[in-house]
């Protein structure tokens, strides 16, 4: 098992994120966590 939690489950509450696409050309992609609020932005490298 890994000790880093997958990106696309909350690391707060361990509920599934949800995905959303919020600029396609610029794969900006944002997960929201519907349970406890939290929001992450994973931006291209
Ligand atoms: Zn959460």
């Amino acid at each position: 098992m890994s000790a880093q939690p997958a990106p696309w489950v909350c690391p707060t509450c361990g509920d599934p994120l949800r995905f959303e696409i919020l600029d396609d050309e610029a794969f900006l992609v944002a997960w929201s966590c519907l349970n406890c609020g939290l929001v992450r932005v994973t931006e291209p490298a």
